[in-house]
């Protein structure tokens, strides 16, 4: 049995060894040491059922025993050659990926995070267009590095005090006062139809300097937010008409997460680039940028990543494949997605005051709590995590004001985990409720 050192020596550690940028959620954190499936363990071996999955990450469980078997048989026979030597797994990989991504998209560009996969996008986009600028989302996410931290949308992340000018984002298709639109097939909001008529406006002023434009089709970190069914449609029309490719992040929604393989697959449309990481490692690092043929050969200059496809990851990715296919995991998040989000729906109705809306796709779903004063709102999303936490439940939080709890566990959760985490829930909001009667 290993010796813990316990929560607070880890604080101490990370304040004394970490940068102050580091962040961790929780006044009582645990120390997680083990996980098995959907659930995490601490150090004194309380269980945890986890309906964060490190933010997307894990869809096919924590240390899932079939994944890992091919990691460690990968590890033990050949971990690292770099690309520039020929080994299987990575184009095993690349053409199981060209089977699985929609439309075209059949060429692939492996390397490390969201971040790098974004990165490589971009450079794509400029290479193939020959233009230098972008266009982004209010409210998108998109990486740590120089560029992709310019094309974010969240002032919280934008760390860099020297982005890169060229960006020009336009507002999301959402708004809160429009939550309870009933919008039949195609019909957009009023949000959209700014959305939209800002981003016509961006590309009639300078669409001749715009390479290409980058969302994620359904936002995670800025709170869960779906645009409506037939906003991309005009995105790509409009985009089309100028020369601009469509970029989509695909970091947190791709690989089943929303319901479907990939999230613009909601919207009817084939984006020009998909960029993807998280739940294709399960866990191992791996991220990718995939796009056509005709778009694909701009990139023809020599270019490389030393740990981008290794064999270990490479071989990961694929067994991580295979278990969605066959364990048919797609449907199954749009199933107990479905049946956790009218379980919260039903919360709302129950505790109107605190529970201002449900949103979201298959197993990526938010629950905003008090729109109307997202300050007070953010700390009771603490108080909620922190409850929860106690009872034994991860969940994540996101929002522009950090007022959205996140519900994004791995989609292998049971019914029975849906049920006994919407039930906790349910007691801690009535507490809540009664602890903040003013
Ligand atoms: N894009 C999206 C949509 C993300 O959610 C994230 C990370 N949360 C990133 C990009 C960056 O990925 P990474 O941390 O792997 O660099």
């Amino acid at each position: 049995q290993p010796t813990y050192i316990g929560p607070e020596q880890i604080i101490d550690k990370r304040k004394a060894y970490f940068y102050p940028c580091t962040q961790h959620f929780y006044q009582k954190p645990p120390q997680l040491v083990r996980g098995s499936m959907q659930y995490v363990f601490d150090e004194q071996g309380k269980r945890y059922t986890d309906f964060f999955a490190g933010v997307s990450v894990v869809a096919c469980g924590h240390c899932n025993e079939e994944i890992t078997r091919e990691s460690v048989r990968q590890l033990q026979t050949l971990q690292h050659t770099t690309t520039i030597y020929l080994t299987q797994p990575m184009v095993d990989l690349a053409e199981r990926l060209a089977e699985v991504l929609p439309g075209d998209l059949r060429r692939t560009f492996f390397c490390n995070s969201g971040s790098e996969a974004n990165e490589g996008a971009l450079l794509l986009a400029r290479m193939y267009t020959g233009k230098s600028d972008f266009i982004s989302m209010e409210g998108g996410l998109h990486g740590r590095t120089n560029l992709t931290m310019s094309v974010t949308g969240i002032p919280m992340w934008q760390t860099d005090p020297y982005l890169y000018p060229g960006v020009t984002f336009i507002p999301r298709p959402f708004d809160h006062k429009e939550l309870h639109a009933q919008l039949s097939e195609n019909e957009l909001t009023p949000a959209a139809r700014r959305s939209l008529e800002a981003l016509q406006a961006v590309l009639d002023a300078k669409g001749d300097k715009i390479a290409a434009m980058i969302v994620e089709p359904i936002q995670g970190n800025g709170g869960i937010i779906v645009p409506p069914k037939g906003y991309y449609r005009e995105v790509k029309k409009l985009l089309d008409a100028h020369g601009v490719l469509l970029i989509m992040d695909e970091v947190q929604t791709g690989f089943g997460r929303t319901g479907q393989m990939f999230g613009c697959e909601h919207f009817g449309i084939v984006p020009d680039i998909i960029t993807m990481a998280k739940a294709l490692g399960g866990g191992v690092p791996i991220a990718a940028f995939a796009s056509t043929d005709t778009i694909a050969a701009a990139l023809s200059k020599p270019s490389a990543s030393t740990f981008g496809g290794n064999p270990v990851s490479a071989v990961t990715a694929l067994a991580v494949l295979d278990y969605i296919e066959r364990e048919r995991l797609v449907q199954r998040a749009a199933e107990r997605g479905g049946a956790l989000k009218s379980a919260l729906l039903e919360l709302q109705q129950r505790y109107p005051a605190h529970v201002s809306d449900v949103r979201g796709e298959g197993l990526m779903l938010g629950m905003e709590i008090l729109a109307d004063n997202p300050t007070r709102g953010a700390a009771l999303v603490d108080q909620i995590l922190e409850q929860m936490k106690d009872n034994g439940i991860l969940i994540g939080k996101n929002g522009l004001n950090r007022n959205v709890l996140a519900f994004q566990p791995p989609l292998i959760i049971t019914e029975d985990d849906v049920q006994s985490m919407v039930n906790i829930l349910d007691q801690v909001l009535a507490q809540i409720g009664e602890s903040n009667v003013s």
